[in-house]
């Protein structure tokens, strides 16, 4: 569904990411680790349009990235992302929620009903009418996470999204990510830190390690049996 060929990113002429080839593919979850620093949050701003590559190509859907306003805009009401520190409006948990689906001009009624059983869902329906600035760190993520999900994107890009929770927020949200994708075919590209998670929830795994993709192989294969000296060290603790 995305595909990455040739691709490099430098700021200031320093290299930060270079990858040969790269698929995501449809209704797949594909995890995206390595060390910090590795570029993973750097390729998900690319492959989100919020930053230019310096060379190579991406394409989304079999299409090339489109070039005006409006085909990106097109492609962008497909896609959504959750960064690693949440960022929400200043307004109501109820309004952050319901941003998104009424710039997509989704009839009252049913914003409405999808926002709550969203809220619900994640156990913040108490919450509708707070201040977003007045939530703690972990209630911010788990909204920030509803706001996208809410969406149903095709396409979704999430950077650390569990990574301020407790223990069952993340299977909160673990167990939701897996439900989109069954349920919805969601396409997910997802960063993480943990490596226990990507073992539970990707079907593929990427390993980056000082700005290149090492290696991408289904995510069992890749713990268990890369021939690569780099992933075995990461997946070993040892790096
Ligand atoms: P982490 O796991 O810590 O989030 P990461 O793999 O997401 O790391 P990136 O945020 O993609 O890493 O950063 C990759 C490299 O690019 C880092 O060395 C970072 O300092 C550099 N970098 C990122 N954005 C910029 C920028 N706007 N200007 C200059 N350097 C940048
Ligand atoms: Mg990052």
């Amino acid at each position: 569904i995305i595909t990455v060929k040739n691709l490099t990113k430098r700021y200031n002429k320093k290299e930060v990411l270079c990858i040969s080839e790269l698929n995501a593919l449809h209704g797949r979850i594909l995890g995206l680790i390595g060390p910090s620093g590795a570029g993973k949050s750097t390729l998900l701003r690319i492959l989100n349009m919020l930053e230019e590559p310096t060379t190579g190509e991406v394409s989304y859907l079999q299409q090339p990235a489109p070039v005006s306003q409006t085909g990106k805009l097109q492609l962008r009401r497909k896609m959504t992302m959750v960064f690693q520190k949440a960022a929400l409006l200043d307004t109501s948990v109820y309004n952050n929620v319901a941003f998104g689906l009424q710039a997509r001009k989704v009839p009252k009624q049913e914003i409405r009903e999808r926002v709550l059983a969203m809220l619900d869902d994640i156990g913040m329906l108490a919450l509708s009418q707070q201040r977003a600035k007045t939530l703690s760190g972990g209630e911010a993520q788990r909204i920030a996470f509803a706001r996208a999900l809410v969406l149903q994107p095709e396409i979704l890009f999430l950077d650390e999204p569990t990574a301020n929770l407790d223990p069952p927020n993340v299977e909160l949200l673990e167990g939701m990510i897996a439900r989109l994708n069954q349920d919805h075919g969601t396409t997910i590209l997802f960063v993480t830190h943990n490596l226990f998670q990507a073992r539970r929830l990707c079907h593929d795994t990427a390993f980056f390690y000082q700005g290149k993709l090492i290696e991408t192989r289904e995510t069992e294969q890749l713990f268990t049996s890369s021939q690569k000296e780099q992933t075995r060290a990461f997946v070993e603790g040892k790096m």
